[in-house]
């Protein structure tokens, strides 16, 4: 009998406010910033200190669950979530449990199997705890270093229901879940920063059942690699205890980065160990109906959409639309290009130029699209040329690279290098008597059938006008005299 697996995700993102969730310090890269620079009575856990609740990151959470089509909660409430750890000075985070913000939402992944929609289960605004760093010195001393800098960054939990049945699945989910953060602007996406942190909860059942199953939790996912590793594994494990009828046992593990292998860490703990109760020094968190009507008309039109409506406007391929809606910038670069082009360009002749032209000289620049120095209507000026016959594809090729590393436009730099394409039928056929008189044995040789020997003499003459030659008109040209010669 096959095995199917039972995945969840719980997604932790850090959200792009100014200001921490609970007080008014700056949210800094907790990657550069000075340690504990960063950091008052609140965030600190002053006997006394009280929190605010941070406007901006409710606005951004409203924003993300309306992404999701989630419901909103008018009211939610905050709660204290007991556990004692180094990094968390309060003794207790403050997040939400029973009223969460906003709850019952979809998310459309894509995978080779099609498209699907997986049920979010909930959305809730928590805070996030410090860092600890473990040191071990070279005379045998071990000791942790706490920064608080990221205690009290607001932070948005995204829970999944256990939806998806493969590896590809929950990988699809979180590749998709990171893109509608970007596009929202709510979060940067930088996973090597930590500001996304990926839980899987995994089970695995006989196919054709629906079991749920005992699940284990692994925690500290810190890059698509590591969830798809982690859970490989873990399905692996479990299938394994599934087939000999032995037990699964509920427990959280560790992802273990550098080894790449899942360790367990504890047993789960249940709600009741963390003791939640509501937080006594906030009010319940309300969001009006006015309020999320508002944040709902800011959204921009989201990945999944973006994705299907450029297949339908620009004629693009599933492939091609889900590279360029891949980033919101790259979306909105591709569109002022195609706006700027037309008529004389099509869309999908732009298409080709980002994803092969560009995307080849960014990658090898290790550019990213805000940082292009060459901006839509340049583009769509150098590719208007090309349409126009004033230089040819290759030529205008190189132009594009002179552009990237210049920041000059095309003009200019045609102009410059003298890179204008020939078109004149006279100098063409100058150079063509010139390169079949130099040439006699191979003129023979494709007069006697090898007309293989046209595509040198087609380089020779293209040679001569350094590439600048229209090249429909050479090998017009080209023709018409070795079949003159033939026939003389
Ligand atoms: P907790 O809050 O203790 O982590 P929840 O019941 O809220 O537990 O579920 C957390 C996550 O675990 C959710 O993403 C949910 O979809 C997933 N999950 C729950 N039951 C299972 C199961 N049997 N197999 C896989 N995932 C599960
Ligand atoms: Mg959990
Ligand atoms: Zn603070």
């Amino acid at each position: 009998m096959e095995i199917e697996p039972v995945i969840g995700l719980e997604v932790h993102a850090e959200l792009n406010t100014r200001s921490k969730m609970f007080c008014a310090c700056p949210v800094v890269d907790s990657t550069t910033a000075e340690p504990n620079t960063a950091v008052c009575p609140v965030c600190a856990a002053f006997p006394g200190a009280l929190p605010v609740v941070n406007k901006e990151a409710v606005a951004q959470g409203v924003k993300v669950a309306l992404a999701l089509g989630c419901e909103i909660n008018q009211v939610s409430v905050f709660a204290r979530k007991n556990y004692f750890y180094p990094d968390l000075p309060k003794g207790y985070q403050i997040s939400q449990y029973e009223l969460p913000l906003a709850e019952h939402g979809t998310l459309t992944i894509r995978t080779s199997e099609g498209e699907r929609k997986i049920r979010v289960r909930r959305v809730h605004l928590e805070e996030d705890t410090g860092k600890l760093t473990h040191v071990h010195t070279e005379n045998g001393e071990s000791y942790s270093l706490v920064d608080l800098n990221r205690a009290g960054v607001p932070l948005l939990e995204i829970v999944s229901e256990p939806d998806m049945r493969s590896v590809e699945e929950a990988k699809a989910y979180a590749v998709a879940l990171r893109q509608l953060l970007r596009y929202l602007g709510v979060n940067s996406g930088d996973m090597e920063k930590g500001v996304i942190r990926f839980e899987a909860n995994v089970s695995v059942r006989w196919k054709g059942t629906d079991d749920l199953n005992t699940r284990t939790e692994i925690k500290n996912l810190n890059s698509f690699r590591a969830l798809e590793q982690a859970v490989t594994q873990e399905i692996a494990r479990q299938s394994e205890l599934l087939r000999r009828g032995e037990p699964v046992i509920q427990q959280t593990m560790g992802w273990d980065e550098a080894r790449g292998v899942t360790v367990p860490q504890r047993s789960k703990e249940e709600a009741h160990d963390y003791r939640y109760f509501p937080e006594p020094d906030l009010p319940p968190l309300e969001v009006t109906p006015e309020w999320i009507a508002e944040l709902q008309a800011e959204l921009p039109e989201l990945p999944h959409a973006r994705y299907h409506r450029f297949q339908e406007t620009y004629g693009l391929n599933a492939y091609m639309a889900d590279v360029l809606t891949a980033e919101r910038a790259v979306a909105d670069y591709f569109e002022e290009v195609v706006r700027a082009a037309a008529p004389e360009v099509s869309a999908s002749t732009v298409a080709n130029w980002i994803t092969g032209e560009l995307f080849g000289l960014m990658n090898q620049a290790g550019t990213a699209i805000e940082d292009v120095p060459i901006t839509a209507q340049a583009l769509a000026d150098l590719l208007k040329r090309i349409a126009a016959g004033e230089i040819n594809n290759n030529t205008g090729k190189k132009v594009l690279a002179e552009m990237f590393a210049s920041g000059k436009n095309a003009e200019e730099i045609i102009t410059e290098k003298g890179l204008r394409q020939v078109s004149d039928d006279d100098l063409i056929a100058s150079w063509v008597d010139e390169v079949l008189d130099a040439h006699p044995k191979e003129v023979a040789t494709y007069l006697n059938g090898k007309e293989g020997v046209a595509n040198f003499l087609f380089g020779q003459v293209m040679r001569k006008a350094r590439g600048q030659a229209n090249p429909q008109v050479v090998r017009k040209i080209l023709m018409e005299r070795l079949k003159a010669r033939g026939e003389g």
